[in-house]
């Protein structure tokens, strides 16, 4: 099967090309197809090195609207590491769609240059939930018109307590169509966390 095959539109074809990606990994070729459908919920049990990264950034390349300079679209990540490596991988994939910006946002590092960069205009954001909540609080980041939640590594996030976080995230995203949680493991609390914000998950296992 090819990335085309997944519904994905001819730019994003191209630059998965670029990259020499071959073939959809097993999660891409079933997550990609749902996530375009744009509405859906998906829970994605899969480890790292599955391909996860672009199973989500791919569909939100493709469904987010460049002409609207606002966050559509929020994925929220455990540590500072993933959150500059997803902002990485999304940068090679945006290679053709070059208007669609994409900020991260993560502790340990200048607040005042996130904040800057928020302000320029961008359709992504990429977080880690302390940092996050900090820049809500200080209502430095416009999350009214976020359409896309993803949770990257959500069982390592509750693992380091980040659980009333996350809900806070979940709860001060009004206009939010689709959560996308992505997970290793399928703990009680995840279960929990699903039940309460997500509408009928579509569930995959890589
Ligand atoms: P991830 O699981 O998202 O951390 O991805 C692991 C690595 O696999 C990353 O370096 C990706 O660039 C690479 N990768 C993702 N999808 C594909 C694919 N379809 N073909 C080849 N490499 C891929």
């Amino acid at each position: 099967i090819t990335f085309e095959a997944l519904g994905l539109d001819e730019t994003l074809v191209k630059a998965t090309s670029a990259l020499g990606f071959e073939h959809p990994t097993p999660i891409q070729e079933k997550a990609i197809p749902v996530l375009l459908s744009g509405t859906k919920d998906l829970i994605g049990l899969a480890q790292t090195g599955t391909g996860k990264t672009a199973a989500f950034s791919l569909p939100l390349l493709q469904l987010i609207n460049p002409n609207q300079k606002y966050p559509q679209a929020l994925i929220v990540c455990p540590t500072r590491e993933l959150c500059l490596q997803i902002v990485h991988e999304i940068e090679l994939f945006k290679k053709f769609k070059q208007q669609i910006q994409v900020v991260a946002v993560y502790g340990g590092s200048s607040i005042g240059l996130q904040i800057r960069d928020l302000k320029k205009g961008v359709h992504i954001v990429v977080a880690t939930p302390g940092r996050l909540i900090d820049l809500i609080e200080r209502k430095a980041i416009q999350l009214d018109q976020i359409s896309y939640v993803v949770l990257d590594e959500a069982d390592e996030m509750l693992n380091m307590g980040f659980k009333d976080d996350i809900e806070f995230i979940l709860e001060n995203t009004p206009k939010r169509e689709s959560t996308w949680l992505f997970s290793a493991t399928m703990p009680p609390e995840i279960k929990r966390v699903s039940k309460k914000y997500m509408h009928e998950p579509f569930e995959i296992t890589v």
